[in-house]
């Protein structure tokens, strides 16, 4: 029996498709065979027992890829929700709940549970790691932004100009902690677009989303706080998805901790109509996933490129799982918003209203049996709550581009980014 220790790794990445293992240098990103796109997975040395803290996220950290562990990061809150159960019709409902809410203690700094990813990636980094470019619709900048501000992590965060409502933090933002803002009509897969040519930058990495092992076994920390709670595997596992990483992570984790004979969790994934890429997908319906018309109430779930064709990625897990992927209205999940909060007393982000108005169709449908052990995951919430108890302030843009469209915003943006970063150098110089 060994510990996690400080500077090692207590695991193997595995290759989904070719089997090869890898030694992490904690950036790896994919494997360095030909072949079908596929996702890396983690394989943890089975004598290793979590060492340092003994709460919180890094309580588990003998089943995250990290190398470094921070002391008081809050984990998942799993609870038996037994009134909103009734409400659904459902005798076993639980409830993951992600984000602020201190009577249950529940206190993720950034409201939903992209901190745990955030933080789990900053432990899996090397030391003096290269600038971390992340895409987001918002949260996983929230995240990102917190957690590297708090431990001094260079990142380069790429958002659409929406996102900004959520970057309200309780201090400024570190200044190794840079955010770039399209304007205009920018969405989050123009963040992307310019994100994967921010990446190439010189000093600068990828972060990789769904494909760092770091995000997923990060988010995956869902099911073993479930696990504890429950003293065993849900049979159900209900989540809003946008690119389907954090279902992909609990369903990973689920297969590393279940007993012989366990069933792994059905995964219910759950999407906002009109605009369900993965529901298309999954359904192979053929529909080009509708445009802007109608607005998704949860700008979060709008991932254009989903992973669901790699090998280990969405597809893969619905299969594996006996899963599926449901769609549900805004009119249902607002619907569903005022439900939780009237039951619950909390606010919860519209991605966790869009689950839970796809579990309540589900249970009206017969697809959700009444006695089921179901597991809602709540991704985020509380953020009224949060903002209602602490002084916040917003985060202040490193730099702000107007979007000239597709063919030549990725381009632009990072030109203006590397004229930036050279005159930063320059003031660095001219100032010795
Ligand atoms: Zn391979």
């Amino acid at each position: 029996m060994s510990r996690v220790r400080p500077g090692t790794r207590h695991y193997t990445l595995v290759c989904s498709s070719c089997g090869t293992r890898h030694e992490d240098d904690g950036l790896l990103l994919d494997c360095s065979h030909r072949h079908e796109p596929a996702f890396l997975r983690t394989e943890y040395d089975p004598d290793v027992v979590p060492g340092g803290e003994s709460a919180g996220l890094f309580r588990h950290a003998s089943l995250l890829p990290v190398v470094r562990t921070f002391p008081d990061i809050a984990a998942p809150v799993v609870y038996p929700a037994e009134r909103l159960g009734r409400r659904l019709g459902l005798d076993r409902l639980w409830v993951a709940f992600n984000g602020h809410w201190p009577e249950r203690g529940a206190r993720l700094p950034t409201c939903t549970f992209k901190d745990l990813e955030a933080y789990t990636v900053l432990g899996r980094l090397p030391v003096d790691p290269p600038v971390l470019v992340i895409p987001s619709a918002g949260n996983t900048a929230a995240a990102f932004a917190w957690a590297a501000t708090e431990n001094r992590v260079p990142c380069l965060l790429v958002v659409p100009a929406p996102a900004l409502e959520r970057m309200r933090f309780p201090a400024p933002l570190d200044p190794c902690v840079r955010l770039v803002v399209l304007d205009g009509t920018a969405t989050y897969s123009d963040a992307i677009a310019c994100a994967d040519l921010l990446a190439r930058l010189p000093g600068h990495h990828a972060e990789g989303g769904s494909r760092n092992v770091g995000r997923r076994d990060g988010l995956g920390t869902v099911m073993l706080a479930a696990a504890e709670a429950l003293g065993r595997l849900p049979q159900t596992y209900v989540q809003a998805v946008g690119s389907g990483t954090g279902a992909i992570g609990v369903h990973e984790t689920a297969g590393r901790i279940r007993v012989a004979g366990e069933r792994l969790p059905r995964l219910l994934m759950c999407q906002n109509a009109p605009f369900a890429p993965l529901y298309e997908a999954w359904r192979a319906t053929g529909q080009a996933p509708a445009h802007r018309e109608h607005e998704p109430l949860a700008r979060e779930l709008t991932n254009r490129r989903p992973p669901f064709t790699v090998r280990g990625g969405v597809r893969d897990v619905l299969s594996e799982s006996g899963g599926d992927v449901l769609r549900t209205d805004n009119e249902s999940a607002l619907a569903a918003l005022a439900l939780f909060e009237e039951v619950e007393g909390i606010d919860i982000e519209p991605g966790a209203g869009v689950a839970l108005a796809s579990l309540a169709d589900a249970v009206r449908a017969g697809q959700v049996g009444r006695d089921e052990l179901v597991l809602l995951n709540i991704t985020g919430g509380g953020r009224a709550r949060q903002a209602h108890d602490l002084p916040l302030i917003p985060a202040e843009p490193w730099l702000r581009v107007p979007w000239p469209g597709l063919d030549q915003g990725p381009r632009i943006v990072a030109e203006q980014v590397e004229r930036e970063l050279t005159g930063a150098a320059n003031v660095v110089t001219e100032g010795r």
